[in-house]
């Protein structure tokens, strides 16, 4: 069984580490180095990624994030946590800092602040024939992604339609919306093969 860690410096942790678990992995919590070391894959959740910023470098925990990324640890980042993976932020130069690891420029309350939180049925081919309802709020958007990224959903209606909102760049994923608060596990569920996969590999 992987053991997955939830990133629990801020934001929603409990419902991934559910949402973990009913995946069919050992969710724990990962404030501290040490723990970083000890996940075969990591979830950030979705929070305020400008508090999880300065949190996770108070925490001492930037190098420890940024070296295990870089070595291939799957990462998978809802909503705020796909800002933490980002290289690039649109309209940035506010000091936050990101991890990175995935060649994408995202931009965070992309859908503007009027509307602070929407859903829409989204069709991905990777998660088999039933829609996701998918759960915005003050959601980020992908406005570029580098060649090596696997784009997986876009917005289907609306203004918005077409900009990228799930993305996998190999061992990491990314979605603008909140899969952990439907009772709908699948995108966990993806994660979690991710991650044995990447187990199957090293071994
Ligand atoms: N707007 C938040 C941010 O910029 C993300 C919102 C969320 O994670 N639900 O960090």
């Amino acid at each position: 069984t992987p053991t997955i860690g939830v990133l629990a410096v801020q934001g929603d942790v409990r419902e991934h580490l559910v949402a973990l678990e009913r995946g069919g992995a050992q969710a724990v919590t990962v404030r501290r180095p040490a723990e970083v070391a000890a996940v075969d894959g990591l979830v950030l959740p979705g929070g305020e990624s400008t508090t999880i910023d300065k949190l996770v470098r108070a925490f001492d925990l930037q190098a420890p994030l940024r070296e295990r990324i870089a070595d291939g640890l799957p990462v998978y980042g809802s909503c705020a946590g796909m800002i933490l993976l980002a290289d690039r932020l649109a309209d940035g130069a506010t000091g936050q800092q990101t991890l990175g690891g995935m060649d994408i420029l995202v931009r965070r309350n992309a859908f503007g602040r009027q509307v602070d939180s929407f859903e829409e049925d989204l069709h991905i081919r990777e998660l088999g024939g039933e829609p996701v309802r998918a759960v915005f709020i003050r959601a980020p958007w992908v406005e570029e992604a580098g060649e090596a990224v696997e784009v997986l959903a876009r917005v289907e209606h609306g203004p918005a339609a077409g900009r990228i909102v799930a993305a996998r760049q190999r061992n990491l994923l990314v979605t603008s919306f909140h899969p952990e608060v439907t009772g709908d596990h699948r995108v966990h569920q993806l994660f979690v093969d991710i991650v044995r996969q990447s187990l199957r590999e090293r071994s």
